[in-house]
Order: structure tokens, then C-alpha cells, then sequence
């Protein structure tokens, strides 16, 4: 993996009620000045998100830009012609993801009365991957023998295919065996089980025996990649989102909430693409950006809360004084500020009260 997402503990911040969130960050928008305040979202087009984005907009008192698209993506294109409507910006963005979770998946109850997935962008994304991973994972054995730890290893995991359309599992033999291998087996190849594996898990392995027994959840996410011929000209978003998370999907399957963790991988590489458009794009304008990111629990289609996660503050186009908001300073940062609550109904506000 070349750099790691923050840790999955690190991001669990408490999920806020959404009319608190709005509130304070309406606070800090109107203690840093803003004018002519355009509230802008990225999230999913999912009508889960509906009825957030129409609240966020009422406690800016402005209908909200939408600069995002299915999945939680970031347009970029989206960015400049927000900039013309608005004189400054607050953005809300981020993943979301349904709060009753099942086997590592996340659903929530649709209108038709049916549970689905959800985020069912992200679900239909990391699922190739999660079942590469758990098939091999169940088919990678382990036994003791007199001499020491063996480790088996089908051959499907040792042939080595170019890169493909589909999504292949690539096998690390240098984390997981030392030497060559020492026998065939009816579908692969007996080796020794690396010292330092045996090591690094020794209490999981005290009571292995004779009996192969799957690897399971040692096959840690160092010990295998994924690889994939990825068209950068598909312009679809389950095209760019693979790309954009496509060297963290061993940390995604290994979590114990893979899809959950999507969602905030996901989050944390938008967040950081829109923070260095936004630094790019208004250096030295006189406009400034409150921009918070997180992750949406969905309770049901209509209600959320939601967990912050980064957070961005550009006061009057200073970029160099940019300030940056981690997952372990964005909550308390949110916390300080009162919460602004908006005098008129929200029927008043959509001009139908
Ligand atoms: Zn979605």
C-alpha cells in the first residue's frame, strides 16, 4: 500500500444529529464573516440523502449547489460554476452508509419496504473484491507437522495473469512462506509458513494441529494485492471510484466492516482532492470556504446523523493559512461552536409556508 488511510478507530468519531451539525457550522460561517453564503454538498445521489441536503440548505436559509454525483464523487467541473452563485461556500460532503449492518454490509429499508444495501454504489464496487479476499482466505490452509508450520497454497493463487477486466487477488508469497516449495499437493503447493508470520501470530496458531484449517483473517492486508486493468478514459463512477481506491482495497476487505470502511476511504480521498482544488482554484480571492467531511449514518431513507470526519477552514483566500481539520479535532472544533437554529419554519423557508 503506498500511504494509509487514518485508522478506522480514528474516523469512528460520535455521530452528530444533523440540525446540531448544520447549526454549528452556520456559527462558524457567521463568525469567520461569511457573505453571500452558497451551501454546497457532495454526496450520493441516493434519496437517502434527500432530505439532509434540504436541511442543510434551510439552515444557510439557501437552496444547496450539489457538486457531487452517485457514490459520493467529487465533479470538479461542478466547482467553478458554484463559485459564480455564491460569493462564499460552505460545503458538506462524504459517503454514507446504511446504518444496520449485516456481515461486514451496511442496508437500509427502501420505500418498497424491501432492506438493500447502502451505499448500494459502494456495496456493488467493493463486493468483487470482498469475495476474491474471502475465497482465498478459505482456501489458503495451514496444519501443523512434526517439523514445523506448512502452509498450502492452490495454484490459482500462484499463477501470476496479466492485469484483466476483472479484479484478481495476487498473493504475497514473500509475507507468507519461507524457502521454496516443499511438496505438490493435489491442487497447489506445500510450503513453510514464514517465521515471521508464525511469529506475528502466535497465540491465533497455538492450538493449530494436524487438520488444515483456513487461514481466515490472518491473511492480513499485507500479504496479498489486488490488481486490475483500469480504462482512465471510463468516465462511469464505479470507474473512477475503483481507481481512486483501488491500491486500499486490501485494508477495505480485511476490516470487519469492509463497507463501511469504503465509505470512509472513499471520503478521505475526496475530501483531500476538493481541499486542493479549493486551495488552487481561490488562492488569493477574497472568498472564504467552511467546508466539513464525514460519513452519513442512514437510520432510514429519511433520517441521519452524521459522523465528522475532516474539516477545512479558508478565511478570506489566504490558502498558506488553510487550516486542516483531522478526524482526532474536527468533532471538538464542531463541539465549541453554539448551535444556530433558524427562526422561520422550514415551509417558510421553501417559500411554501
Ligand atoms: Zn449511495
Amino acid at each position: 500500500m503506498p500511504i494509509a488511510p487514518p485508522s478506522e478507530v480514528l474516523l469512528d468519531n460520535p455521530a452528530m444529529e444533523l440540525m446540531d451539525l448544520f447549526g454549528r457550522m452556520r456559527s462558524l460561517a457567521d463568525a469567520h464573516n461569511f457573505q453571500g453564503t452558497l451551501p454546497a454538498v457532495w454526496q450520493c445521489s441516493d434519496e437517502s440523502q434527500g432530505i439532509k441536503q434540504a436541511l442543510f440548505g434551510y439552515a444557510f436559509d439557501c437552496p444547496t449547489f450539489n457538486l457531487g454525483r452517485v457514490g459520493a464523487l467529487l465533479d470538479p467541473g461542478r466547482l467553478t460554476p458554484a463559485s459564480h452563485h455564491g460569493q462564499d461556500l460552505v460545503i458538506l460532503g462524504g459517503s454514507h452508509h446504511g446504518i444496520h449492518e449485516e456481515g461486514g454490509i451496511g442496508y437500509v429499508e427502501r420505500v418498497n419496504g424491501h432492506s438493500n444495501s447502502c451505499c448500494s454504489m459502494l456495496f456493488r464496487v467493493v463486493e468483487p473484491y470482498l469475495t476474491l479476499y474471502r475465497r482465498a482466505a478459505t482456501l489458503i490452509t495451514l496444519y501443523r507437522e512434526v517439523d514445523g508450520i506448512k502452509i498450502e497454497i492452490p495454484y490459482k493463487y500462484l499463477f501470476r495473469q496479466p492485469p484483466g477486466d476483472t479484479p484478481q487477488i495476487h498473493v504475497l508469497l514473500r509475507q507468507l512462506v519461507d524457502g521454496t516449495a516443499i511438496r505438490e499437493s493435489s491442487h497447489g503447493k506445500v510450503y513453510r509458513l514464514s517465521a515471521k508470520f508464525a511469529d506475528r501470530h502466535q497465540l491465533a496458531l497455538s492450538d493449530l494441529n494436524k487438520e488444515p484449517r483456513s487461514i481466515g483473517t490472518l491473511l492480513d492486508a499485507h500479504s496479498f494485492r489486488f490488481i486490475r486493468h483500469l480504462d482512465k478514459y471510463d468516465p462511469s463512477p464505479a470507474a473512477i471510484l475503483e481507481a481512486s481506491v483501488l491500491d486500499f482495497f486490501p485494508d477495505i476487505v480485511t476490516s470487519k466492516r469492509p463497507h463501511r470502511r469504503l465509505a470512509d476511504v472513499n471520503t478521505w480521498r475526496q475530501f483531500h482532492l476538493l481541499a486542493s482544488y479549493l486551495t488552487d482554484s481561490f488562492d488569493n480571492s477574497d472568498r472564504s470556504i467552511l467546508m466539513i467531511a464525514g460519513l452519513t449514518l442512514d437510520h432510514s431513507i429519511r433520517r441521519n446523523t452524521f459522523v465528522p470526519q475532516f474539516g477545512f477552514l479558508l478565511d478570506e483566500g489566504k490558502t498558506l493559512q488553510a487550516r486542516y481539520f483531522g478526524p482526532d479535532e474536527v468533532s471538538e472544533w464542531l463541539q465549541a461552536q453554539p448551535v444556530f437554529r433558524p427562526q422561520h419554519s422550514f415551509l417558510e423557508y421553501a417559500g411554501a409556508g
